[in-house]
């Protein structure tokens, strides 16, 4: 064989050396692909799946509501789960099946709205994060994506010291960034308006009916004459009871990229944190057992 032959003949054997070597890449050898759909692991996977996620879950939170004359009922949730799971694509986490039993009393009153009772929707909550727990996710992100449970959820939480419980659950709660990205058009914005009819658009564009926006108004109703400070829990039908608040055909595709870019990166965030986090459960712990005899505990 001359010098010339060699090689030539050398990195051809090689290559097929490498073709016939199964997970040839060290990458792939080490971290097959893994779904992060709870629903979508076969039960050796699920283990693996909470191992490789270090006991980390999400449970995006989503509702059945009118948004506007425009967008579909499962909005929130089509967004929210669109977002966790991108984000725990990033940062592995396995993500919960849809979840829509939250709150939302105020939208009874139209079409298509599932509103359970407060007894059921915290029962529900409660047995889905023990579930949960007790499959190894001993850390439950819950990701909101509908504005009407902002105040159920933190209850939710802080129920957890209630009574002893072995895994700790977080909440994120935040859809827009505080700043940044494309110029807005409209100065009300809070339900089916300009930045979640942005955000459809990117998550599921073929239920968005953008030539439907302009049908109704989403003007504040400006109902109620109340201070600021004074709550009511017929706030949100006193200014919006058509559950529209914004403007929607102001919405773009730039501005719903730059949103969703935003929320899912800020999940991903969320969950590197709560991943490091080695403080919570044991900080629960120390307060359940301290809770047991308060006389004795020190100042
Ligand atoms: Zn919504």
């Amino acid at each position: 064989m001359t010098t010339s032959a060699r090689s030539t003949i050398f990195p051809i054997l090689l290559m097929v050396l490498l073709s016939i070597i199964p997970n040839a890449s060290p990458a792939q050898a080490v971290q097959p692909k893994l779904s992060v759909h709870w629903e979508e692991l076969t039960a050796a996977d699920f283990r693996e799946g909470i191992h490789r996620a270090q006991g980390t879950c999400l449970l995006p939170f989503g509702i059945l509501e009118k948004h506007g004359p425009h967008l579909p009922l499962g909005t929130d949730l089509l967004d929210v789960r669109y977002a966790a799971l991108h984000a725990a694509e990033q940062e592995y986490a396995v993500v919960f099946p849809e979840y829509y039993f939250g709150q939302i009393a105020e939208a009874r009153h139209e079409p298509g709205t599932v509103a359970y009772s407060r007894e059921m929707q915290l029962a529900l909550l409660q047995e889905t994060t023990d579930e949960m727990a007790r499959n190894g996710c001993k850390k439950v992100i819950i990701v909101n994506g509908h504005g009407g449970n902002e105040h159920l959820l933190p209850f939710f939480a802080q129920s957890q010291l209630d009574k002893p419980h072995d895994y700790v659950v977080y909440v994120f709660d935040r859809r827009t960034p505080e700043s940044g990205g494309p110029p807005k058009k409209t100065a009300i914005d809070m339900h089916a308006g300009e930045s979640e009819t942005s955000k459809m658009m990117i998550s599921r564009p073929d239920t968005v009916h953008i030539d439907r926006a302009t049908t109704e108004s989403g003007a504040d109703q400006h109902r109620q004459n109340l201070p600021e400070d004074v709550y009511t829990g017929i706030w949100w039908y006193a200014r919006f009871p058509g559950h529209y608040s914004g403007d929607g055909s102001a919405a773009t595709r730039e501005l719903g990229k730059f949103q969703m870019d935003s929320w899912i990166d800020a999940v991903a965030k969320a969950i590197r944190a709560v991943k490091a986090d080695e403080v919570s459960l044991k900080l629960q712990n120390e307060f359940y057992e301290k809770s047991k005899h308060p006389l004795d505990t020190q100042p």
